[in-house]
């Protein structure tokens, strides 16, 4: 099932967070090691019951490790471990930007590697929406520089002159009878998902503001597609719709 021309890079993620874990762990081992001793002391039950809490920790890092391993390879796993997982992987997001800062690991690479992660999930559930349930949310740097058209205010405001890839990305949405939108922040993008109640969203963005609304918008699933930016940043920015309509066909619930 395989949605992207490119599904390298959750290598990255993985590694940190493996390593980020480890680091937890050893840290948790040092500690018991250094306050058992007193905490025997105070009492053998309340020693025990760390002690049984720490084992269960342990248990729970090392067998969602495994799983976070092979739903991202394999893309498919049990189905009921999906959303303690998913919950897993939002958690452990903070943790690799934390060592990653330590092993001077740039925050955009995590987030790059996040997304590809974010979107194996989303492959493993298999699951199909109704075109109404799905919503494209689009950043307005995809908007030609030079356009004065207020799409953000109603992307249908846009003229179809072609010179960016709204006009496409419309008749896309159209197509395919899905909802479509572009925000222009945080706040505008929550309206919209208020607005059109997504069961799952494509997104479209940089590595930031793709992460930041994954996590702000959970437990809603959002499946990232990262723009391309040829003439840097924020301005003229591109998305490949081949890319996204593989992604709605794959994602739509067949009437057959
Ligand atoms: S395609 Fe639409 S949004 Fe893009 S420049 Fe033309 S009118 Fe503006």
């Amino acid at each position: 099932m395989d949605f992207e021309i490119n599904t390298k890079g959750k290598g990255l993620f993985l590694t940190l967070s493996t390593i980020s874990l480890i680091i937890i762990m050893a840290f948790t081992t040092l500690l018991w090691y250094f306050i058992s001793p007193r905490l025997h002391e105070i009492s053998f039950w309340l020693a025990k019951s760390i002690l049984n809490l720490l084992r269960l920790f342990y248990l729970l890092i090392i067998s969602g490790t495994i799983l976070l391993f092979v739903t991202c390879y394999l893309e498919r796993v049990v189905k009921i471990a999906l959303p303690v997982v998913r919950i897993a992987i939002k958690f452990l997001f903070p943790i690799t930007v934390f060592f990653g800062k330590i092993f001077m690991i740039p925050k955009d690479k995590i987030r790059n590697s996040y997304v590809f992660v974010n979107n194996s999930f989303i492959k493993a559930y298999k699951k199909h929406y109704q075109p109404e349930e799905i919503l494209i949310l689009l950043p307005h740097c995809l908007q030609n520089a030079d356009c004065k058209m207020r799409i953000n205010y109603n992307i249908e405001n846009c003229v179809h002159c072609g010179k960016c890839d709204i006009s496409n990305l419309i008749n896309l949405a159209k197509k395919y009878k899905v909802n479509i939108a572009v925000a222009t922040g945080g706040t505008l993008a929550r309206r919209i998902i208020i607005k059109t109640r997504p069961k799952i969203i494509l997104a479209v963005a940089c590595e930031r503001d793709l992460v930041d609304g994954m996590l702000d918008v959970f437990p809603i699933p959002v499946y990232g597609l990262l723009n391309e930016r040829p003439e840097g940043p924020c301005i003229n920015t591109r998305v490949n719709t081949e890319i996204l309509e593989n992604i709605l066909q794959k994602i739509i619930r067949s009437e057959r």
